[in-house]
């Protein structure tokens, strides 16, 4: 089974999708963290971020890799650990000009249809019920108001030692949204199948249970 999170940036998406994967037993794929990864290397190498031939010839080669532990998902970048490295503003900032080169984005789909080829899977993203699984069985578009957003990244932010200003997250939240709607290749789009959940006003445990709903029903129904 498959099943497919998109939604714009802190909409919750990857708390829940995580949730729901370990409740289901299932893997999950944090598609972010692999445009994320690609930036990182981007900027340890000193590329221009819009320079798509010069960050394919070092893409093609990098391994990125996920390794799940009980304090969450670690992210290796050709074997080194960058799970804080690709939460650092410098990478958020700018990932949203990485993630939209047509090549970096086929590269990373192949990528991530290689990962759901093989087992249950919970993958979350901004084209994952659009463009990377079109066929999943079940699809969630997550939304949230940016206020809600901007709270939830402070929060996470602060608790990793980084503290900007509510209404700078506020802006940056916008900006991203707005640059990963507007781009040419597979914008952030509700795939038409997408059931939308708006999480603004509930509870992790709220939205994860009703996830955990729609994959039973589509279960039954595959049964039937
Ligand atoms: O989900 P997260 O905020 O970590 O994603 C970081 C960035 O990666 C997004 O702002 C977007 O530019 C890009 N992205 C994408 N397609 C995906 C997942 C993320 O373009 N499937």
């Amino acid at each position: 089974m498959q099943i497919a999170i998109d939604g714009p940036a802190g909409s919750g998406k990857s708390t829940i999708a995580k949730l729901v994967a370990s409740k289901l037993g299932f893997i999950y794929c944090d598609t972010g963290a692999m445009y994320r990864t690609a930036t990182v290397m981007a900027t340890r190498l000193g590329l221009d971020y819009g320079d798509e031939a010069a960050i394919m010839a070092h893409l093609k080669d990098l391994t990125i890799t996920f390794k799940p532990t009980p304090d969450g998902q670690l992210v290796f970048m050709d074997g080194e650990d960058v799970t804080l490295a690709i939460r650092e503003p410098i990478t958020t900032n700018n990932v949203s000009q990485v993630s939209a080169l047509p090549q970096v984005r086929t590269e990373m789909v192949a990528r991530q249809r290689a990962i759901a080829e093989s087992e249950d899977i919970v993958m979350d993203g901004r084209d994952i019920g659009t463009t990377v699984l079109p066929h999943a069985e079940l699809k969630i578009f997550m939304v949230a108001s940016v206020a809600e957003r901007a709270k939830r990244r402070h929060k996470e932010n602060v608790e990793k030692g980084i503290d900007t200003p509510l209404d700078v997250l506020e802006r940056e939240i916008q900006e991203r949204d707005r640059k990963d709607s507007t781009r040419a290749i597979s914008p952030l789009r509700e795939a038409a199948d997408a059931v939308r959940i708006d999480s603004s006003a509930m509870t992790i445990d709220e939205e994860v249970a009703e996830i955990l709903k729609l994959a039973a029903e589509k279960r039954r129904e595959q049964r039937k």
